[in-house]
């Protein structure tokens, strides 16, 4: 049988276009939606992050501003910052580039959001309410993972599913939605014993680890959808012999893809997704603003 390469441009676009008709929506009720994206220093790949992050708000005309505080700024520096956004009325959305410098306590830092314009899902109040099953605004990359699987047609009801990564804001949330949809799941994680007989089993494997090549074809069950979470950066020799960097996932693509009856490349699987829904849940905290300001909260 054929493997189904789950295409997540194809995915995303969808999402983008519904994101469209949200933000057009929007601005006809007189609500324009302004992302503001902190970032602490320069970091390389966030500037290039930056820079097509603008271009995809530009697209669904939502405004962009990139607050950049100089590299040396401190945990209350970066807190009074996010701060002054959060009581910014004109800001809708608040995003954090990582990573912050060494000695910066990312998840105090995340934790500075106000709930109702953390588009990233990252701020911990927002993680515990999927906990609760009654999200405010769920975290991206979770939700792209759980919107690639919905898109294969996959019945997640009573499907064994083996998640491998468990960080708060990745692998465990994910975990949290397949249970909250009545999969069956098995957590793996670094201390997991033999991770090949649990992935083995898996009709679902969803893989959110770093680390390429972790999934090799001896890991999957013939016919199993393989969701492929991670991004990782490796050197490789092109076809005249120069060592050239390449984006791969955790899964061996080509090996995998020859047991699997579905897998998502990387790059343009989960990736183009996981943007696409940071732009829905702009929309997303922009509607839950306007609720909470109506019920006077
Ligand atoms: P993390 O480092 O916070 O967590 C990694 C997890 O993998 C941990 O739970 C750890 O226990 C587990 N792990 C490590 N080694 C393992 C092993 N040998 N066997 C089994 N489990 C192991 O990473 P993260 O922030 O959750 O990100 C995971 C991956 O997802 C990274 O490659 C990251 O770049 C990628 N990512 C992708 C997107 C996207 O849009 N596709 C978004 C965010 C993160």
């Amino acid at each position: 049988m054929a493997v189904n390469i789950i295409d997540g441009k194809q995915l995303a676009e969808k999402i983008k276009a519904d994101v469209r008709k949200q933000v057009d929506e929007l601005a006809a009720d007189g609500v324009k939606l302004k992302l503001a994206a902190v970032m602490v220093g320069e970091p390389p790949a966030s500037m290039v992050y930056a820079r097509s992050q603008a271009k995809h708000c530009e697209n669904m005309g939502i405004s962009y501003e990139l607050v950049q505080l100089p590299a040396d700024s401190n945990q209350i520096q970066i807190a009074q910052r996010i701060e002054q956004l959060n009581t910014d009325p004109d800001i809708t959305g608040i995003m954090l580039h990582l990573p912050l410098p060494e000695g910066i306590d990312t998840p105090a830092v995340q934790y500075c959001i106000n709930p109702f314009k953390d588009v990233e899902g990252v701020n911990p109040v927002n993680i515990g309410m999927v906990f609760y099953g009654e999200p405010i605004i769920a975290p991206c990359t979770a939700l792209a993972a759980v919107e690639t699987i919905r898109s294969t047609g996959m019945e997640l009801r009573g499907t064994e599913a083996v998640v491998v990564g468990q960080s708060p804001v990745v692998g465990l949330p994910i975990s949290v939605f397949l249970i909250q949809n009545f999969a069956t799941v098995t957590a793996c994680h670094i201390a997991t014993v033999d991770l090949q007989a649990h992935t083995r089993k898996a009709d679902l494997l969803i893989v959110a680890v770093g680390k390429a090549g972790l999934i090799t074809a001896d890991h999957v069950k013939p016919g199993a959808v393989i969701i492929d979470v991670g991004i990782n950066r490796i050197k490789t020799t092109d076809a005249d012999g120069n060592t050239v960097s390449k984006t791969v996932g955790d899964v061996d693509f080509d090996a995998v893809s020859k047991v699997a009856s579905a897998i998502t490349p990387v790059p343009g699987g989960v990736g183009p997704v996981t943007v696409a829904i940071l732009l829905r849940n702009t929309v997303e905290a922009a509607r839950k603003q306007l609720t909470a300001t109506k019920k006077g909260k």
